[in-house]
Order: C-alpha cells, then structure tokens, then sequence
C-alpha cells in the first residue's frame, strides 16, 4: 500500500471561484492566472475546473504549451513576456499574447519574423517597481509598439502592489489612468485582491474626474484556488471561496501519553495532563511547514485539533483530546475539506507558518499522490 497521504483538487470549487471572480468583476474578461503549474495544484488537474475561464495568463512557456496540448484554443497571455528572441517564434506558433515590460522586448519583436502581428500587453510600472515602464516612458513605448508591423492590438496593463492591504489601489489607479486616459486598447488591471476588493466597489474604479475605469480583463490567480488574498481581514468563506485543494494523511499510530510526557525531536512539546496523541503521515517532506508550531490547527475526522511537537520530514503529532474515538486509520485533514464537509483553510494553516496560502500550495511536495475530483 503507498503511504496514506492524498492530496485532492476539488473541480467543482474551482468552478464555484472561477464564479466568484467574474461575479466581482462585473462583465470584465477573466484570465485564469495559472502560472505556477497551476499555483501547485498542477495545469492539467485545474483545466476542467477552470475552463471556464476566458483565457489563461502564465509565464512559462512550457506551461503554455502544456495548455495547447490540452486542447485550448483560447488565448493565453505570458504575464512576463519573451525571455528570448526565439520565445517570439513560440508565441507565433502556438498563437499566445505577451507582455511587454521593457525596451529589450520591444527590440526583439522589432526583430522578430512574423506575417501574422502578435498581440501584446503593455506593462506600466505605476508604483510596484517591479515590472514595466514609467509612467513618463510609457507613451513612447506605446508609440514605438504601434508603429510595428509585428504587433497587433495593444492592451494596456498594470499590477497592484497593494490591492490586499490598507493602501489600496487608488494613487496606481490614478497614475494609470493620467497615462492612458486617451489611449486605446483594454485594460487589465486586478488580481484577485483588486478583484474581490475594488473592482467589485465601482466608486474605486472611479478616475477623479468621475470617468469609470474600464477594467476589460481581470487577472484572478489565488482566489480560484480559494484562498482569501486578504486574510486575516477577510477568509476564504466571507469571499465565498471554497478550497480548491486538500491535503489529508491517515493517523498511522494513536496512543495515550501521561502528564509530563514530551513529543518528537527537541522534546518540545510537553503534555500538560493525560493525553492522546495521533501520528499523522504527513510531514515537511509533503510540503507541511516545518515551522508550524504546536497550536496549528488541523482536523481528525472532521473535528478541529492542533498539532504538538515539531513537525518533521514524514510525520506531525496532533492532540486527539477533542476526537476521543479517532484511531489509526482516522483520517487527518491538514488543509481543505474534510469528509464531514469541515473546512480547515489553507490561510489558516499558512498563518501560523508565517507565510500565505501561495507559498503552501506551491510547495506541495512531488511525492505526494494527487487526485481530482468532481
Ligand atoms: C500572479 C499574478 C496575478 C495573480 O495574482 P493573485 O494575487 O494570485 O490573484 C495577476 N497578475 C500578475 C501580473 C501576476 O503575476
């Protein structure tokens, strides 16, 4: 028998997010934003869930052609753009539409031997500094692109740096909309922060002059996989997101331990009264945190406990002391769904390893057996 451990994708809540998104986002177009392989969950696990969708934005290209392959004839948006000259003859090839951050990847299409223009996004730096031109430099580029026989539309995109926090989206959107005002082309603007968060409120989206911003293309990534890009402020089910992923692992050994008594390496947990605890198969070589300390919440049978102890490479410990019943055999649920319908979310989980939903689904390790279901 392979080792108890099982992670499941869940196609029909990716559909109910997929749904949420678009609802957030009034008539605006969704890119399924599934870069990452997917954020951990795996292109081809997702695609039924997410077909829905009206593009997908990645930046592999290998993912992009892995999205062919499976039959897509949608478009496909690479979020960063061509790497090198001859990811343009891809792009040509498998039709995708690119980003377009910086002069280097003008020059390439400039350079670039097509009879059919390609379709791009062009990236403004509005206030992230990571990728894009400045506002002052982006008209010149915009100019530059259009005077090219390679390049067909020109949308015009930007990224929030602070879409999930007290910021806001306002002084971008501002600095966006000053930019491109009179230029035309859609507009991509919001993940899923600036979805769920902004886009949805219209008076947001809303330039100083009362001129509605059009977002013509949103760009959901962590909410389709039904993690709350907001959480503590917001969680996943105030959203309406359901767990598009759960990680669950039998308890492979269950005994009682007496007051005193310590768990695992570093004895670091000590039993403070008589207790059960529950061995569960699952450990940081699946991709559970190490760092998560005693206190993270977890579900036996369905019911919220807590770890103890450390957690190491093929095991973590868990107090059965509200599962009195649960034995080997009982099932633990490490984030997601459990069978009697309790949700443990991953943003939980996440928190108390000090880091968000992302990185935890990302990290699901390769040895662990994947499932999708209905
Ligand atoms: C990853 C990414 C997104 C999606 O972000 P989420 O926070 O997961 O919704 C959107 N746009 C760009 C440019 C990205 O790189």
């Amino acid at each position: 028998m392979p080792r108890p451990i099982l992670a499941t994708i869940h196609t029909q809540a990716l559909r109910n997010n997929l749904a949420r998104a678009r609802h957030a986002a009034h008539d605006a177009r969704v890119w399924a934003v599934v870069k990452a392989n997917a954020y951990g969950h795996g292109i081809e696990r997702v695609f039924e869930g997410l077909r829905g969708a009206d593009g997908f934005a990645l930046l592999d290209l290998n993912e992009a052609q892995r999205v062919r392959d499976l039959g897509w004839r949608g478009p496909i948006l690479l979020l960063e753009g061509a790497f090198e000259l001859r990811d343009l003859e891809l792009c040509s090839r498998l039709d995708l539409w690119h980003t377009v951050h910086c002069d280097a990847q003008i020059d390439m299409l400039a350079a670039h031997k097509t009879n059919v223009p390609q379709r791009v996004f062009l990236k403004m730096n509005s206030g992230m500094n990571r990728l894009g031109f400045a506002p002052e430099r982006y008209r010149s580029a915009w100019t530059r692109l259009n005077a090219l026989p390679q390049v067909d539309e020109i949308s015009l995109m930007t990224h929030f740096s602070d879409a999930d926090g007290p910021k806001g989206v306002t002084e971008q959107m501002a600095v966006f909309a000053a930019t491109t005002h009179d230029l035309p082309g859609e507009r991509s603007l919001s993940n899923s922060a600036a979805t769920l968060r902004h886009t949805a409120d219209p008076a947001q989206m809303t330039e100083p002059n009362g001129t509605q911003i059009v977002s013509d293309w949103v760009r959901p990534g962590i909410a389709l996989y039904g993690s709350a890009p907001d959480f503590p402020e917001h969680s996943a089910t105030e959203w309406g997101l359901q767990p598009g992923m759960t990680l669950a692992a039998k308890l492979i050994a269950a005994h009682a331990i007496s007051a005193g008594s310590s768990v695992g390496y570093g004895s670091n947990f000590v039993a403070q009264a008589d207790m059960r605890i529950g061995v569960v198969a699952c450990g940081y070589a699946d991709g559970y945190p190490r760092i998560c300390p005693t206190g993270t919440p977890v579900l036996v049978d369905g019911v919220r406990t807590r770890t103890v102890g450390r957690v190491s490479m093929d095991m973590i410990t868990v107090d059965l002391t509200p599962v009195p019943q649960a034995g080997s055999a009982s099932v633990a649920t490490l984030w997601g769904k459990a069978a009697n319908g309790a949700v443990l979310s991953i943003d939980e989980v996440a928190a108390c390893a000090q880091t968000v939903g992302y990185e935890l689904m990302c990290g699901l390790a390769s040895r662990v057996p994947v499932e999708v279901a209905a």
